[in-house]
């Protein structure tokens, strides 16, 4: 029986991740150990390396929370899993169960909520402890490799669209065609929308139309508002602002219809102005959205393991990550990196 596995874990705020040998962790009571198959890198584990926001993981830790194994064994008490299960260990990897917010299904802004790769070890390890309870149950059939990056891009962008609350035969916008939005304009697809996609890369925009965007704008040419109102008659019923831009996010809510919802998931830094006459006197919804919870999980996945949705990925080893993360800070990443670990 192994008693180490390989780990990549940040000592230092800023500097390398350092490839270390840690002893397998036990599960406690109410944990489960799971085997890491694959893990999505994600811009937060980049801003989680760097110390980059204002609460802090504790140092050491490892980073991950697009995990993706098998249960390899089971804490005392643990009945919600059993060993085998193939589960994913997501941001939201715990919660209290009984405020507010847990209570109405809004658990990610519960306050004693952990985040994995964050407050707790991540995935970027041969082994992650995880609390069954908020584990996200990998449908058979979906490979570990695809389901990776749907427990958080996939998620978050999934769960922006339901909260624009445009219904099948509206249109929504996808600003921005990168790791979130090119699986938001599957989703919306999917779920009956007409997509609109914005961009200001030509070559992504045409990877948008492929996935089957009705209609695609190119946000430096021209006007992007009005080129917006055109194809869609009078503006997107529902707005996704994916591009971590400010001047997407000021050009979303003027793309928005009267009575529309524009949702923010993209975090630049700053502040952005509103356009406050307009958004008054249309009765416009500007609303920010942060992952999901479990049910959006489930529902999330269950248009991949449909074939609705599919993630590009770039498969790379664990030994890769210092490489990826330099690529990532250049934007230099065109699809999700995925770690995929070697099965023994
Ligand atoms: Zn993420
Ligand atoms: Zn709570």
């Amino acid at each position: 029986m192994k008693t180490h596995m390989q780990a990549a874990v940040v000592e230092q705020f800023g500097k390398p991740l350092v490839l270390k040998e840690l002893a397998i962790p036990t599960p406690g009571p109410g944990q489960v150990l799971v085997k890491t198959e694959a893990c999505g890198v994600c811009h937060t584990d980049l801003h989680a390396t760097n110390g980059d926001w204002p609460l802090k993981p504790g140092l050491p830790f490892t980073p991950g929370h697009e995990g993706i194994g098998i249960v390899a064994a089971l804490g005392a008490g643990v009945t919600a899993v059993k060993e085998g299960d193939r589960i994913g260990v997501p941001w939201l990897y715990s919660a209290c169960g009984h405020c507010e917010y847990c209570l109405a299904a809004r658990e990610p802004v519960c306050a004693e909520a952990q985040f994995g790769g964050y407050t707790k070890n991540g995935g970027f390890a041969e082994y992650i402890v995880a609390d069954p309870n908020y584990v996200a149950h990998i449908p058979a059939g979906l490979a570990a490799r695809e389901a990776a990056p749907l427990i958080c891009a996939g998620i978050t962008s999934y769960k922006g669209i339901k909260e624009t609350q445009a219904r099948p035969g509206e249109w929504v916008v996808i600003s921005g065609v990168g790791g979130l939005g090119h699986l938001g304009i599957q989703y919306a697809k999917a779920m009956g929308l007409q997509v609109c996609a914005v961009d200001i890369d030509d070559g992504k925009l045409a990877h948008a139309k492929r996935l089957g965007a009705d209609a695609v704008v190119n946000a430096n040419d021209g006007d992007p508002i009005a080129a917006v109102i055109r194809a869609t008659g009078g503006g997107a019923h529902g707005v996704l602002i994916t591009a971590p831009s400010l001047g997407a996010f000021k050009q979303g809510v003027g793309m928005t219809r009267k009575c529309g919802t524009c949702v923010l998931v993209g975090l630049p830094p700053g502040e952005f102005p509103t356009p406050l006459f307009d958004v008054v006197a249309n009765c416009i919804t500007i609303r920010g959205s942060f992952v999901g919870n479990r049910r959006d999980m489930a529902e999330a996945l269950a248009f991949a393991a449909d074939g609705k949705v599919r993630a590009d990925i770039e498969l790379q080893p664990l030994s890769a990550i210092n490489n990826v993360f330099q690529r990532l800070g250049h934007g230099d990443v065109p699809s999700r990196v995925v770690l995929e670990f070697a099965s023994h």
